[in-house]
């Protein structure tokens, strides 16, 4: 079991991993095995039943979109974000999809994409099933997902409930805990970002990885710039205004008063950290491209952090990008594995929890941190996140998300610089921390797991 940077990170849609871009794929992968059994020209209709959180909150979330998206042959890294709404809207007006980008079938929305919400599929609570019926109503084909967090899908015919998609590639060095990943970079002379390095070599050279990473550092840095342009509310029915495009002019304005001189304010990063969480989290909730970190509810933070890495630390280049990437996926490996990234799951702790955890790793390592350090920072931005619930407002990725991301992408910076005065030793080791959020997710009330049956969720008057 393996698993690449390039697994954390990777590009997607707005507004959800696990509800839209989990869907996207497994509606994708249906098609595919349709078209690859041959059985695609007998297909005279398919039914997509969505489970679950995926049923609960599949509307706010868009699944249902993203499912026809996905049948009809469209991927997250590459279907176009600005008509992608348009191309949903015309097979419910047309009353046809053309699966696998061609193949026509007749589309009734109300009967052939059914969300159940109160039922669940066994293995995991994201589940989804796609049928493919011939002229005679007989099944042609059936087959069962699961949508596991941060986009990752199972089929859940051939895996079950594994929780981690399966690679057998032999590492050099293996980890899939903090204590043992310590030890590798003890014994080895190594820094947590050379670990992943030599890991990931095994995939792809040195000078490819390199290359993808900093294209995922250029779309998240053109997400950042779409977030604060764009004006307006953001779609689904709360009303919410983007915040991002005003605090953008205002800080922009301070940066031209200030003309190179430093701020009197001591705060003003802080303000700029808003800024960037606030601007991805707006283009997640609008549908917009989107790097998972590792999921999109809490795809802010990674980025806000790295911008504040970029901006304010003196020295900041690509190299340390990259090494901010592959310390923070080796700590998000270590969620996945060892807990869960999901908030269906785990509630929020999975999500906003692992994302803060990465982020303090991946600014404590390039801001000179030992591994010991890494790992401490890691910890203090999991500890401080435990407990975290998922109960987003009309099961909308907005209310308390986008703000959410804010806060912790600062609470994600606080926790490197808390690490780096310390000497790396601390009393709640990572491991622990990892293993605490997983049962408290294991106790958390599924109405407290992204079925917004709970909290803020009943709690928030929808106007
Ligand atoms: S509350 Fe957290 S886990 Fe739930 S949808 Fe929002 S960001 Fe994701």
């Amino acid at each position: 079991m393996a698993l690449s940077v390039l697994d954390l990170f990777s590009v997607g849609i707005g507004p959800s991993s696990s509800h839209t871009v989990g869907p996207m794929r497994a509606a994708k992968q249906f098609t595919d095995g349709l078209e690859s059994s041959g059985q695609l020209p007998a297909t005279v209709r398919v039914q997509a039943e969505l489970f679950g959180s995926l049923g609960a909150t599949g509307r706010g979330h868009g699944s249902d979109k993203a499912v026809v998206l996905g049948l009809q042959g469209q991927s997250p890294e590459t279907v176009n974000t600005h008509t992608a709404d348009d191309q949903v809207a015309a097979a419910a007006l047309d009353a046809e999809l053309r699966l696998g980008g061609n193949h026509r079938v007749d589309f009734n929305w109300d009967e052939d994409v059914v969300l159940h919400r109160r039922k669940s599929l066994p293995a995991h609570p994201n589940g989804m099933t796609f049928r493919a019926l011939d002229h005679t109503g007989s099944v042609l084909r059936e087959r069962s997902y699961y949508s596991i967090g941060g986009g990752f899908v199972v089929d859940g015919d051939v895996s079950g409930a594994d929780k981690v998609v399966a690679d057998d590639t032999d590492l050099p060095y293996p980890f899939t805990t903090a204590d043992q990943l310590l030890a590798i970079c003890e014994r080895e002379g190594m820094s947590i970002s050379d670990v992943m390095l030599a890991n990931e070599l095994v995939w792809r050279s040195e000078e490819e990885l390199r290359e993808r990473l900093l294209g995922i550092w250029a779309v998240m840095q053109e997400c950042v710039d779409n977030g604060c342009a764009a004006e307006g509310i953001l779609p689904g029915g709360l009303k919410v205004r983007r915040r991002a495009p005003s605090l953008f002019k205002k800080l922009s304005e301070t940066d031209a008063e200030l003309n190179g001189a430093s701020s009197a304010d001591p705060l003003l990063a802080m303000e700029w950290v808003n800024l960037f969480a606030l601007a991805v989290n707006e283009e997640n909730a609008a549908g917009g491209r989107i790097v998972t970190a590792p999921t999109n509810g809490a795809a802010g933070i990674v980025p806000a952090v790295l911008h504040y890495y970029t901006r304010f630390v003196p020295g900041a280049n690509d190299d340390g990008v990259v090494r901010f990437l592959l310390a923070a996926a080796a700590v998000g490996i270590l969620f996945k594995i060892n807990a869960s990234i999901s908030g269906a799951e785990v509630g929020c702790q999975g999500e906003v929890g692992s994302a803060c955890s990465m982020a303090a790793a991946g600014l404590c390592e390039v801001l000179g941190g030992t591994p010991e350090q890494v790992e401490n920072a890691a910890e203090v931005g999991i500890e401080h996140n435990l407990g975290l619930t998922c109960d987003p407002v009309g099961g909308l990725v907005q209310i308390p998300c986008i703000e959410r991301n804010a806060i912790a992408s600062v609470k994600a910076i606080n926790a490197a610089r808390l690490a780096l005065h310390g000497d790396g030793s601390h009393k709640v080791s990572l491991d622990k921390a990892i293993k605490t959020m997983r049962e408290t997710g294991a106790d958390m009330k599924s109405k407290y797991k992204e079925t917004s049956r709970g909290g803020l969720a009943v709690n928030v008057v929808e106007c």
